[in-house]
């Protein structure tokens, strides 16, 4: 029987998928102590966990602060991360002494659990609630402008903040170093390798348990008319706009829809609602999914996990670059339609679209089947007991970075050649056309090289 460790930071998304498995581990009679906030306390103490409250770690925030995070602004959460980290860390020097646990089970952008982790020699396992992300897997990211600046302004301040760590012992090379799946690092991840980008490029430290859910309700499509849930989950939901261009697009159709709205909206702001909508702050999401037959998500990694688990067909609306990754991969399996804009017209011809052709239901059948055959929390549960895992097999990230190396010098030889060709026989005094182009193209061609290259890599792991 082991001591666990579960840290997790205060977030819907990232704890839930954490709650099956702790209770998993419970009944292996495992002790689990799970350090979290007062809002997720009940849910916690109703796995057998012994709940450890941190809210008085979180500090006071600014309204500018608030509203980084509200709007999910990564240099933020970076910053906030750290802070957090920081306030705790006498409190977890004397926790990790008296408490001595075996393994740290730690959300993947939980700073204090990983960070802790590593400085008290425990063994690290990473919970994934999101896909894993590596450099091959980020190719389904599509960052917005504004998250783009966020991120390249935000870097002197992480830096800074960054290095205020050292003196308590945490030793971090850079941000990214903290927050992306490297193939060293134990990690359970709530997806299947199918669904999962690029899952080959994974190496044996990482279990692809399927969708960590507590139900085990089989869907039932069976009713009078369809059913159709909205949600925009429960970080940026707080969207009038777009539940009432929602229910301007559904309200004469022949169906039911419930949306899930948040506590932050105001309902009576919706307006007198027709006979077929009903609003609620919260709901009981897989209940609802489980009967649902066209769900309209913003495409948190969770809500589409619980989407197909239930078989029901998506619309994808998402916000973030990372909702784009797990949108994108709904769409390719064919269990969504993207929403190209979010005007009436065109969420009512997405939900038509959805309803009419049966190859989204299809298609979110098969993933279901295939979700309910991964491991599940019994996998996740005994690769944290088992925790460290050994490594075998090639590191196909390793392979890839050595071809990268050589790609890269082998590109800019090409280019010295073109230039001096250049200059020689034309003109000396616009060879710098050649140097700005080259750079242009540098990434859109060592990708294409670098998708070839993994291709062959992963069919020759295959083979040995
Ligand atoms: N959720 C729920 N009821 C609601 C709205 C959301 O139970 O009315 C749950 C949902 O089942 C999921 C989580 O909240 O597990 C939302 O996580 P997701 O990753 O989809 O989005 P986030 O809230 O992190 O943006």
């Amino acid at each position: 029987m082991k001591k666990i460790a579960f840290f997790c930071i205060p977030a819907h998304g990232h704890t839930n998928p954490m709650l099956p498995v702790a209770a998993e581990l419970v009944r292996r009679g495992n002790t689990v102590r799970f350090y979290s906030f007062n809002e997720f306390e009940n849910k916690i103490k109703a796995t057998g966990a012994d709940f450890v409250s941190c809210d008085e770690f979180l500090g006071e925030l600014t309204e500018k602060e608030e509203a980084g995070l509200k709007n999910v602004s990564t240099t933020e959460m970076t910053i906030q991360d750290i802070r957090i980290t920081l306030n705790m860390d006498s409190f977890l020097d004397e926790e990790f002494k008296t408490f001595q646990p075996d393994v740290v089970y730690s959300d993947s952008v939980c700073f204090w659990g990983k960070l802790n982790a590593w400085k008290h020699n425990v063994p690290l396992v990473v919970s994934t609630s999101t896909f894993a992300f590596n450099q091959m897997a980020s190719q389904y990211m599509k960052n917005s402008p504004k998250e783009l600046a966020d991120m390249i302004f935000g870097l002197p301040k992480i830096s800074k903040a960054l290095k205020t760590l050292e003196p308590y012992g945490y030793k971090v090379k850079n941000a990214l170093s903290l927050v992306q799946s490297d193939n060293k690092t134990d990690s359970v991840v709530y997806t299947s390798e199918r669904f999962q980008p690029y899952s080959e490029s994974f190496s044996n430290h990482y279990a692809f348990v399927g969708p960590s859910v507590f139900s085990k309700v089989q869907p039932d499509k069976d009713k009078e008319r369809p059913l159709i849930y909205i949600s925009m989950g429960t970080v940026i939901n707080d969207r009038p706009d777009f539940y009432a261009k929602c229910i301007e697009a559904l309200k004469d159709e022949n169906l039911d829809v419930i949306i899930s709205c948040g506590n932050a909206l105001d309902i009576s702001v919706l307006g007198e609602l027709p006979e077929n909508i009903k609003v609620y702050p919260y709901v009981d999401q897989l209940d609802i999914l489980s009967k649902a037959d066209a769900f309209i998500t913003h495409c948190g990694m969770n809500s589409v996990s619980e989407s197909l688990y239930m078989a029901t067909p998506m619309v994808l609306y998402p916000q973030t670059g990372e909702q784009q990754a797990v949108a994108r991969r709904a769409k390719e399996i064919g269990a969504g339609v993207m929403l190209a804009n979010d005007s009436v017209d065109e969420i009512r011809s997405a939900v038509l679209e959805i309803l009419n052709n049966d190859s989204y239901a299809a298609g979110a059948k098969e993933c279901s089947k295939d979700f309910r055959s991964c491991s599940g929390t019994v996998g996740a549960a005994e690769f944290i007991e088992n925790a460290p895992h050994d490594s075998d097999g090639i590191d196909i990230l390793d392979e890839l970075n050595k071809s990268n190396g050589k790609i890269q010098i082998a590109y800019w030889t090409v280019v010295a050649f073109l230039i001096v060709l250049f200059g020689l026989l034309i003109s000396w005094k616009y060879v710098w056309i050649i140097g700005i182009s080259a750079g242009a193209l540098l990434t859109p061609i060592t990708k294409k090289i670098l998708n070839k290259r993994y291709n062959s890599i992963v069919k020759k792991a295959k083979r040995e």
